[in-house]
């Protein structure tokens, strides 16, 4: 986690998750940094979206740590690398948002709740209130509906599923792939 300031006026944010998003989902979790294995041009699309201006923050659900198959130190190993790899393509994460509690720990941060979205409007000063969440599964899109967000859908991971359970749905925005949103967003000026 690095810088925490707030977003220029004119400045974009997005909210990325994870796992299906930025890198392969994985039913049985991500537990080492070697199974952290990004999406094709997952990586240049954080970086184009770094380039133009946006704030890049990660919210991810990961519950393997709660449930004792994921160790603090691989989960910290698994960000470096995701940092890392992001920094090598000439991107950068401003903050990564973890829920590490067990489902039935009944936690205010584990998506669907919006606790997460929650504090990265705390540690940046603003809303996301339309601003661009993105994710592949329900539990992302329920998130960005509670804060207002504008609720966008990967086809990538859990992504082909979940946009049936949206379909007809005009409050869910879906692409391809990040690299899709990436460009829509860039294209359109949405860093606001
Ligand atoms: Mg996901
Ligand atoms: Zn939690």
């Amino acid at each position: 986690m690095s810088s925490s300031s707030r977003p220029e006026t004119g400045q974009g944010l997005v909210v990325l998750d994870r796992d299906g998003v930025i890198n392969r989902e994985s039913a049985e979790f991500i537990k080492t940094a070697d199974e952290w294995l990004p999406l094709p041009g997952s990586l240049e699309a954080i970086a184009a979206l770094t380039r133009s201006g946006f704030v890049v923050v990660v919210a991810t659900n990961q519950s393997g740590v709660g449930r004792g198959f994921i160790t603090r130190t691989a989960l910290r190993e698994i960000n470096n690398r995701m940092n890392r790899d992001i920094e090598q393509a000439g991107g950068r994460l401003a903050g990564i948002f973890m829920c590490l509690h067990r489902p039935e720990e009944n936690c205010s941060c584990r998506k669907p709740r919006p606790g997460l979205l929650h504090q990265i409007e705390a540690r940046f000063g603003c809303s996301l209130r339309d601003r661009p969440v993105v994710g592949d599964s329900a539990r992302d899109i329920e998130a960005a509906h509670a804060v207002g967000a504008r609720a966008i859908l990967v086809r990538t991971g859990n992504g082909t599923e979940t946009e049936h359970r949206f379909d007809g749905d005009n409050s869910v925005e879906v692409y391809d792939d990040l690299a899709a949103v990436a460009r829509s967003l860039i294209n359109t000026g949405d860093a606001r």
